[in-house]
C-alpha cells in the first residue's frame, strides 16, 4: 500500500509512530507560516501540519496544494497542542507533523464544494456523480446500503434461501409498465424486452423444486421517473413455496426488523407487530393504500350528520351515494393557510374545501352558516374536535375524497411538524381487490399481477362481480412509501385461465404471451407465492433520505437521461441496419 494508515484511524495511541497518510486534500489553511492539510479518503479526515522549520521543502510543496489534490504525506504523529483538540473529529486528538509530502495527483477545481456540504443542482449531481459520490455523506449512504444488501443476504441465506440469477434479455414480464425492448442482431426483427421483475422466473424456479427463491434482481420499468422512482431499481426478489401468506409476511416482518436495527438504529419502530390493515380500511381511514402512521389525522365520515341537512351541497352528495369527509386537524389556521390548502384540494380535482374551525368557544368556517347549529355539534362529537381544532371537509365520489383528503393529511402533519423524525411506522396493506375497472380501455386489470392467486372465499364471484374480489396479496408499506408488496400465485391451471379470460386476454394471446407458464403450470406446480422488496426505497427509508436517486451510485434523472454517459445515445446507421431496425424520429 501507498500508505501506512488510513485518515480516519490515527488516535492518541499512535502518538510518536511514523505514518504514511494517502488521500484528498479536503482543506488547506495557512496560519503565519504553518500550513495545515486536511487529508480525507473513504475512512475520514486527518490533520497534517506543514512547519517551515521542520520541513521547509515539504512545506513550500503544501503551498502548492489545492482541494481534492491526491497527495501521500509521511510523517510523525502528534498530540494537538493543548485547547486545540476536536471532540467533533474521530481524530482529533492528534494531527500529523509532515516530514514529507508528495503529489500523487493534481486536481483542477471541482464543479462543487466536495468538502462542504452545499447544495448541488440536479444535473451536476449526476453529470460529475463520481465528484458528488466522494461527499462524505454519500459515502456514508452507499455504505449503508451496502450493509443492507449484505444483511439481507445473510439473512435468508440463515433462513435456506438459495440466491439464483435470471436473465436480463428476457421476454415481457408485465407488471403493468411499459417494457424496455432490446433489438436481436440473430434474429433482425425481433426484440427481447428487459424484465420488470424476475416474477415468472422466479414461479419457474419453484416449479423446478427450488423452494425458497431470492435475487437482488434489477429491474426495468419504462415509467416516467419520480422522486421516488427509476427507470431501473433493484428489488429484493423473493419466491417460496408451500406457503400461505401469513408464512411470507412473518419472515419479511422479522428481517425488516432486524435490518433496521442492524443499519438504522437511530429510529424506532412505531409498532411491532407490524399493524395489519385491509386495504379497504386504509382507503376509508388514510385516503391511501400506502398510508403514513406516523400521525393521526384519520379521515372521519359524517355523512350522517349531514345527510339530512338543508346544506344541500352536503345532503345531496350523500344523496347520490357519494361522500362526506373530514379531518381533524389540532390547529386553527389563517385564511391565507386555509386558501392554500384549498388550491391545493382543487389541483387534486376537488370542487373546493369545506371547513370548520373550534376557536374561543365559538365556531367559524366556510360551511359554519350553512349547517345547523345540532348538526354542527354531532359533526364535532363524531371527530372528537376539541377547542383549536379545525375540520377539513371534502364532499365528492370516495375516490377523489380520499385522494383529497389523504394528501391534506399529510400536508397540514409536516406543516404542523406533526410527524416524528426518528419513527418508522411500518405496516401491512392486505386483502387489496384482485382487479381493478380501466376506465379509459373499458376492461378490467389484474391490480398486483396476473398469476395472483384470488381468495378462495370470493372465488365463486370471480366471472360474476370481479371488482369483489380480492386477492391473496399483500404490501408493506413504512412512512407513507410502498416499500414491497406480494401474493400467494395461482398454481392452478384452469383458475389461470379464467383469470386470463377476464383480463380480456383471448387464450390465443395468453398462449402466446404466457405458454412457457401455462405449460410448467401442468407439470406438477406447487403452491407458492412470495414479495419483492422496493430495495432503493427500503435504504431510502432507512437512511431518511425522501429522494431514492441518493441511494443508488448512479441513478438517471427525471428526465431518464444519464448524464455522466450521455446516455440514451443515437447509433450509427449501419449497427442499426444490422438489427433490422430503423428511426423515423432521430433525437438529438
Ligand atoms: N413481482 C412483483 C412486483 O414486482 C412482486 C411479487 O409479487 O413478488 O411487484
Amino acid at each position: 500500500m501507498l500508505r501506512t494508515h488510513t485518515c480516519g484511524e490515527l488516535r492518541a495511541e499512535h502518538v510518536g509512530q511514523r505514518v504514511t497518510l494517502a488521500g484528498w486534500v479536503n482543506r488547506r489553511r495557512d496560519h503565519g507560516g504553518l500550513i495545515f492539510v486536511d487529508v480525507r479518503d473513504r475512512y475520514g479526515l486527518s490533520q497534517v501540519v506543514f512547519d517551515p522549520a521542520a520541513a521547509p521543502a515539504a512545506t513550500l510543496t503544501a503551498h502548492e496544494l489545492g482541494a481534492e489534490w491526491v497527495v501521500a504525506v509521511d510523517g510523525r504523529v502528534r498530540p494537538r497542542p493543548e485547547g486545540q483538540a476536536n471532540p467533533d473529529m474521530p481524530t482529533g486528538e492528534v494531527e500529523v507533523l509532515a516530514e514529507e509530502v508528495r503529489v500523487l495527483n493534481p486536481a483542477r477545481t471541482t464543479p462543487f464544494e466536495i468538502a462542504r456540504e452545499v447544495e448541488v443542482d440536479e444535473v451536476n449531481r449526476l453529470r460529475y456523480r463520481y465528484l458528488y459520490l466522494r461527499r462524505p455523506r454519500l459515502q456514508r449512504l452507499l455504505w449503508l446500503r451496502h450493509r443492507a444488501t449484505a444483511f439481507v443476504r445473510a439473512y435468508l441465506n440463515r433462513h435456506d434461501f438459495i440466491e439464483v440469477e435470471t436473465p436480463i434479455l428476457t421476454k415481457s414480464t408485465p407488471e403493468g409498465a411499459r417494457d424496455f425492448l432490446v433489438p436481436s442482431r440473430l434474429q433482425p426483427g425481433l426484440f427481447y424486452a428487459l424484465p420488470q421483475s424476475p416474477q415468472q422466473l422466479k414461479q419457474l424456479l419453484m416449479v423446478a423444486g427450488f423452494d425458497r427463491y431470492y435475487q437482488i434482481a434489477r429491474c426495468f420499468r419504462d415509467e416516467d421517473p419520480r422522486a421516488d422512482r427509476e427507470l431501473e431499481f433493484t428489488q429484493l426478489d423473493v419466491e417460496m413455496s408451500f406457503v400461505v401468506e401469513e408464512d411470507v409476511m412473518a419472515l419479511h416482518e422479522a428481517l425488516l426488523i432486524e435490518l433496521a436495527a442492524a443499519v438504522a438504529p437511530a429510529f424506532h419502530l412505531r409498532q411491532v407487530p407490524f399493524p395489519r390493515l385491509s386495504y379497504a380500511e386504509a382507503m376509508e381511514r388514510y385516503g391511501s393504500d400506502k398510508p403514513d402512521l406516523r400521525f393521526g389525522l384519520e379521515l372521519v365520515d359524517i355523512a350522517p350528520d349531514v345527510a339530512g341537512s338543508d346544506f344541500h351541497l352536503f345532503a345531496d352528495t350523500v344523496a347520490r351515494g357519494e361522500r362526506v369527509k373530514a379531518v381533524a386537524v389540532p390547529a386553527v389556521f389563517t385564511r391565507k393557510e386555509i386558501d392554500t390548502l384549498e388550491r391545493l384540494a382543487r389541483e387534486l380535482g376537488a370542487a373546493g374545501l369545506a371547513w370548520l374551525a373550534f376557536a374561543e368557544g365559538a365556531v367559524r368556517g366556510s360551511v359554519a352558516k350553512f349547517l345547523a347549529e345540532s348538526e354542527i355539534a354531532a359533526v364535532r362529537e363524531r371527530t372528537g374536535a376539541a377547542e383549536g381544532t379545525t375540520l377539513l371537509i371534502v364532499a365528492g365520489p370516495d375516490d377523489l375524497v380520499g385522494k383529497v383528503l389523504g394528501r391534506l393529511r399529510t400536508e397540514v402533519a409536516q406543516q404542523l411538524g406533526l410527524i416524528p423524525p426518528d419513527e418508522l411506522a411500518f405496516a401491512w396493506v392486505v386483502d387489496p381487490p384482485l382487479f381493478e375497472w380501466n376506465v379509459e380501455e373499458g376492461r378490467w386489470d389484474a391490480v398486483h399481477h396476473l398469476f395472483t392467486a384470488p381468495q378462495v372465499a370470493d372465488l365463486d364471484r370471480l366471472d360474476r362481480e370481479p371488482g369483489t374480489v380480492r386477492a391473496r396479496a399483500y404490501d408493506v408499506v413504512c412512512n407513507g412509501y410502498e416499500l414491497g408488496g406480494g401474493s400467494i400465485r395461482i398454481h392452478d391451471r384452469a383458475v389461470q385461465e379464467r383469470v386470463f379470460r377476464l383480463l380480456n386476454l383471448p387464450e390465443e394471446q395468453a398462449r402466446e404471451q404466457f405458454g412457457h407458464m401455462l405449460a410448467a403450470f401442468e407439470y406438477g406446480a406447487p403452491p407458492h407465492g412470495g414479495i419483492a422488496l422496493g430495495f432503493d426505497r427500503v435504504v431510502a427509508v432507512l437512511a431518511g433520505e425522501t429522494n431514492i436517486r441518493e441511494v443508488i451510485a448512479f441513478p438517471k434523472a427525471l428526465s431518464g437521461v444519464d448524464p455522466t454517459f450521455g446516455a440514451p445515445s443515437p447509433v450509427p446507421p449501419e449497427n442499426l441496419a444490422l438489427l433490422g431496425v430503423s428511426v423515423t424520429e432521430p433525437g438529438e
